[in-house]
């Protein structure tokens, strides 16, 4: 039985213009129920102790004291309760997975920009990361894998899991693009950049491999910070993958067998619910 997490609470934010909209999780929910999704709110569960998990120890009075964040990660009001909430799904998508159920967190804000003691790219609590740390935290598994499929580097996972007993973390994403970094593999992090133009099939090529080295790593659960912004529609990336590239990625993803949970980062494109739709066809096995 597959999960999705979603909360409409959290399509209350956003500035007119800003790409990371609440469509996206609005649209993205309303298509989901449609196509007979079973879609669960999950319990607010998440807390300052869970973003101190990773963040450093200041990182969640900064987010909740508002002020000026960052031009791209403003200090929207309420943004702390909102962001935890959206912890919460990926919390909660972490725990359905080690109990064998593949899910998924249609949640915002994503997280996989913010580090240590940085909120950056739309990103304010490392959803994905922090799920992670929590698994290990409680046992429920030793040895995670992170597959990071957005268009951008996960810079903040990557400097979140550098070194980090029990994980490997691999990142697909567009280079020259923000935020810049992920240019070559170093520790347990391994970086693929793809230049601009990069179609489905040199695209799943290198997923294919990917998936090989997260494998030969052994471990009990696959963490996916699953972005859409890899789509030739997308407005601000320039990959070319096609509506159906996304069914295949989630059925290469589900063919290994793993325990596993996804987490929804970027994609911006007015298809993104017709993305999602596709890629848990194959996700969810
Ligand atoms: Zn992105």
């Amino acid at each position: 039985m597959s999960q999705v997490f979603s909360d409409l609470k959290t399509v209350e934010y956003g500035t007119p213009g800003h790409p990371e909209a609440p469509f996206r999780v609005k649209e993205s929910h309303a298509r989901l129920c449609a196509a007979g999704h079973r879609l669960e709110t999950p319990p607010n569960i998440a807390t300052a102790a869970d973003v101190a998990l990773l963040h450093g120890p200041k990182h969640f009075e900064r987010v909740s004291g508002g002020g000026f964040l960052d031009a791209d990660t403003p200090a929207f009001d309420g943004i702390a309760d909102i962001a935890l909430i959206s912890l919460s799904g990926a919390l909660c998508a972490a725990a359905s997975a080690v109990q064998g159920a593949p899910a998924f967190s249609l949640m915002r804000p994503p997280g996989h920009h913010a580090g240590k003691d940085s909120v950056r790219g739309f990103c304010y609590f490392n959803n994905l990361a922090l799920s992670c740390a929590k698994l290990q935290a409680e046992k429920k598994a030793a040895k995670i894998a992170i597959l990071d499929i957005d268009v951008h580097h996960g810079d903040g996972t990557d400097e979140l899991m550098t070194k980090r007993a029990g994980v490997m973390f691999c990142s697909l994403h567009q280079v020259p693009l923000y935020p810049g970094s992920g240019l070559k593999s170093h520790d347990n992090c391994l970086n693929i950049p793809l230049p601009p133009g990069t179609g489905e099939a040199a695209y799943l090529k290198e997923v294919e491999k990917s998936l090989e080295s997260l494998l030969a790593f052994k471990p009990e659960v696959l963490a996916v910070s699953a972005g859409f912004d890899t789509y030739k529609e997308d407005p601000i990336a320039q990959l070319k993958l096609e509506k159906g590239s996304y069914r295949r990625l989630g059925d290469m993803i589900a063919q290994t067998k793993l325990k596993r949970f996804a987490v929804l980062e970027g994609g911006y494109a007015p298809d993104l619910p017709i993305l999602i739709e596709n890629f848990l066809a194959g996700f969810f096995g």
